[in-house]
């Protein structure tokens, strides 16, 4: 029989961890609202960066003890040791290899004040591999440790292999791992390619030290990764527990309360203007909350979304530390230019965007969690990757779940536009279109099957929840 915390008089608590990206909380809050309804209390802790970010957009109040309640969570601030102006993204590599010692103490604190001098027992602490502090404070105070890995099973399998030398990784041929299609060095991670970096380190050292996570998550489901996650079986087993994505993309019809922080506040404008336009007719254009392309890039993209005269949104973020060569920013005049064809937005409210009927394709970096929200809402993709899981992300869109067409940039790295022209118009219109919305279909609906009751997915989740609940 499933296990329910709210049967016995125990009370089950678990932590969630989180470096301060939009792409990493919200998996763990969704994966927190998947054990609510089972009687477990789940709190969140991540960085002062987060505060700051959602104090600036007005998305969230945080309370004087640097606490706040954000959909219905209990969420924890820490220092992770580095100011506000300092740019984390600048300077990435310094900034994993430093962090953890300062943060360490900073969670240990969180755990003291607000569990053991309460008399809370935490029965759990959930962390991804870009907090690997976390498993090391977890053991300090003997809880158990759960990894939620927050990219495709691909992936886990990729690192799983390279970090702990099961497979070769020949420089100048293809890598075959078993479950994978064979990777061409552009498949492959970029952590794999230039391992030297802080990353990479911090993922060698999670890799070759799986063992201390009692369990493994990923968001990810079976019907999506059969082969990759049984191979993966075979050599260390990990649990899909996904999509963990938005409820109203899981299932349009219901309106199940959300859990996702935002750091930027979505500009909704851009529903109004997607009412109005025809059905399968927009090209939505992203590339997640991390990345600033170079101007030229920005020039590229613009001239192409110009040529096909076609409607479209186009994400263009504000730059966090501006710089003098207008990286990530709109060429000049493209606003005007553009003003009767498409909109652009500083942060679009995605999920909904990808919902709407007029969405007919996703140029997108191919970051996991862009892919499941597009897989679940049944849009094809332009995929444009740039670095870490991305390449193989976008191989896997290409080949395994043949839902998309991957850009192939020019020479210099830059996409050029006519190449970009092309691969929207196969796409939206060309011979292919008609597979790839079948294709498309097909995953949206295995996305709800597995989240269901019962579902592969919904099964492993309760599993957790029964062992927590017999370990406490
Ligand atoms: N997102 C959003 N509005 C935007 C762009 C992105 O809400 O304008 C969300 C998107 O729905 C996704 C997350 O930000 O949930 C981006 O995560 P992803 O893993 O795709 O990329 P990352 O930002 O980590 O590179």
């Amino acid at each position: 029989m499933a296990l329910n915390s709210k049967t016995s008089d125990v009370q089950i608590h678990v932590l969630m961890v989180a470096f301060a990206a939009q792409g990493h909380i919200n998996p763990l809050l969704r994966f927190a609202r998947r054990l609510l309804p089972k009687g477990i209390h789940v709190a969140l802790a991540t960085t002062e960066t987060a505060k700051r970010r959602m104090l600036a957009s007005e998305t969230a109040i945080a309370n004087a003890d640097n606490t706040a309640v954000i959909a219905g969570f209990d969420v924890f601030f820490f220092s992770d040791g580095f100011g506000s102006d300092f740019d984390r993204k600048a300077n990435m590599d310094h900034y994993v290899e430093n962090f953890g010692s300062f943060a360490s103490v900073s969670l240990s604190n969180i755990i003291e004040e607000h569990y053991l001098s309460k008399n809370k027992k935490l029965s759990c602490i959930v962390s991804n591999p870009f907090v690997s502090f976390a498993v090391d404070v977890a053991d300090k105070y003997d809880i158990p440790s759960a990894l939620l890995w927050i990219q495709p099973c691909a992936l886990f399998s990729t690192y799983y292999h390279y970090f702990n030398d099961l497979n070769e990784f020949p420089a100048d041929s293809d890598v075959v791992i078993p479950g994978l299609p064979r990777l061409r060095r552009q498949d492959l991670p970029s952590f794999v390619v230039n391992s030297s970096g802080g990353l990479s380190k911090l993922f060698r050292c999670v890799f070759q030290n799986m063992k201390k996570y009692k369990w493994v998550f990923a968001n990810s489901f079976v019907e999506l990764e059969k082969e990759a996650i049984d191979a993966m079986n075979n050599v260390f087993p990990v649990q899909p527990v996904g999509p963990l994505i938005s409820p109203s993309l899981r299932n349009q019809e219901q309106t199940t309360l959300d859990s996702q922080i935002e750091m930027w506040k979505p500009d909704e404008t851009c529903l109004e203007w997607l009412d109005k336009q025809e059905p399968s007719s927009v090209i939505y254009v992203s590339f997640g909350s991390i990345l600033e392309l170079s101007a030229k890039q920005m020039e590229e993209i613009a001239t192409a979304l110009k040529n096909l005269k076609a409607p479209f949104i186009w994400v263009v973020k504000k730059p966090e530390f501006p710089s003098e060569d207008r990286k990530g920013e709109l060429p000049l005049g493209f606003l005007e230019e553009t003003k009767d064809q498409g909109i652009v937005v500083s942060w679009s409210p995605q999920t909904k965007v990808l919902a709407h009927p007029s969405t007919g394709c996703f140029v997108t970096h191919c970051g996991w969690n862009s892919l499941l929200e597009t897989i679940a809402a049944g849009v094809p993709v332009v995929a444009y990757p740039q670095w870490t899981d991305q390449p193989t992300n976008a191989k896997m869109i290409e080949e395994v779940f043949k839902m998309g067409v991957r850009v192939n940039p020019r020479e210099d790295g830059l996409l050029g536009h006519e190449e970009l022209e092309r691969c929207i118009g196969d796409v939206m219109f060309g011979p292919k279109s008609e597979l790839l919305k079948r294709r498309c279909l097909e995953l949206k609906l295995a996305t709800k099957t597995a989240v269901s009751d019962g579902g592969s997915s919904d099964n492993n989740i309760q599993m957790f929840v029964d062992e927590i609940i017999a370990g406490s």
